[in-house]
């Protein structure tokens, strides 16, 4: 299959310009396109085979659901059923937002969507190209991260095309996603509103609106071995992995330079190169191996919006082996750590 690409500049475009975009939805095909968080892979919720077509594009299990945009909050009671007020306040507060919510579906969604669930995972991007093409495409779009299942999510066009180039319809490249990790979800179906994954709206954000979150036990899962089965399908699966190993390296700073230092000279000793995922503060204090930036510590959100852009780049590069500081003292690091621990195969040295 030819797969179109469509530059589109986020900041100055006119609706003309995606047409064609909301008539390839519209008709039951897929359409990678940029949001806030990170592209998403595009398909009319309500079209069930378009809705296989996503699962098959991206090689995930079908067991794992899918979001579904949309664009206008009020549009909220055509997908779910018995809305609670929370999800109003959220709506008020956080949409157009990194916010996904998990309500009990309406009759109209699909199963082939939601995975064969009862509830139905909703979230209204601000992009403006996002927003602009769910409205002309007149439907609500499924959408997963653009990425193949298990790989790290994209967050530029050039992410996209390398994993699905050939498997979907048509690419909108409109530059790098802002935020550059997936929404947060909160599932509001239970007694207390729970968090499914963590993201750029923190639990701290939920609580200041809603009184009281909890964390689905999952979320913050620290080691491969602990007994816990998260909630949200997606979040059981490995994912985010870097072909090379992955090591987190905790620990006072000096000592984390100091024990990185001397394994990337132990792998060079033995003709293999290590590859270190640092910040703009250390970059310079690796002296050999090869150090990729996600961000500066000073702006947490420049962590964020570099890390899966870092992760994918290790790929490129042939290291045998990556070790990566730690992030769990950033704003943003419950989030951050969350997809770091699981690219990591939970793979945490603490000094
Ligand atoms: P992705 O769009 O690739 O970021 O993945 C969507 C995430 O939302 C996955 O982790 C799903 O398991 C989760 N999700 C979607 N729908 C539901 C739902 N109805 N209940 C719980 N989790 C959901
Ligand atoms: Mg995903």
């Amino acid at each position: 299959m030819e797969t179109k690409i469509v530059r589109i500049n986020r900041d100055n475009f006119c609706e003309e310009e995606l047409l064609e975009a909301a008539d390839y939805i519209a008709s039951g095909r897929l359409v990678a396109f940029p949001t806030e968080t990170v592209y998403g892979l595009g398909g009319n919720a309500f079209d069930e085979t378009a809705a296989g077509r996503i699962y098959a594009a991206k090689g995930r299990p079908s067991d794992n659901p899918l979001i579904v945009h949309i664009a206008d909050a009020g549009d909220l009671s055509a997908l779910a059923d018995d809305i609670p007020e929370t999800a109003y306040l959220l709506a008020e507060h956080f949409w157009p937002g990194p916010l996904t919510m998990i309500l009990k579906k309406s009759r109209a969604v699909p199963k082939a969507t939601t995975g064969g669930l009862d509830t139905v995972a909703i979230r209204m991007p601000s992009d403006k190209i996002a927003a602009a093409l769910i409205r002309l495409s007149g439907v609500y779009i499924a959408a997963p991260s653009a990425n193949t299942s298990g790989r790290p999510s994209t967050t530029r066009a050039e992410h996209v095309i390398e994993d699905l180039s050939g498997k979907i319809d048509m690419i909108i490249d409109g530059g790098s996603s802002q935020i550059g990790l997936e929404s947060t979800i909160v599932d509001l179906t239970g007694e207390v509103p729970l968090i499914l994954r963590p993201g750029y709206i923190t639990a701290e954000d939920l609580a200041n609106v809603l009184g009281e979150v909890q964390f689905d036990e999952g979320v913050l899962k620290r080691s491969a071995t602990e007994p816990v089965v998260a909630k949200a399908p997606g979040m059981k699966y490995r994912h985010y992995a870097p072909k090379a190993p992955l090591y987190i390296v905790e620990g006072k700073q000096e000592e984390v330079l100091d024990y990185i230092n001397a394994e990337v000279a132990k792998y060079a000793a033995e003709g293999k190169q290590a590859g270190i995922l640092a910040t703009e503060e250390t970059r310079k204090l690796y002296p050999e191996g090869l150090v990729m930036c996600a961000g500066t510590r000073e702006n947490a959100e420049t962590i964020a919006a570099g890390l899966f852009d870092t992760l994918r780049s290790f790929d490129e590069t042939g290291v045998s082996v990556i070790f990566s500081e730690s992030f769990a003292d950033n704003p943003l690091g419950t989030a951050i750590m969350n997809r770091l621990l699981k690219a990591a195969g939970y793979h945490v040295i603490t000094l």
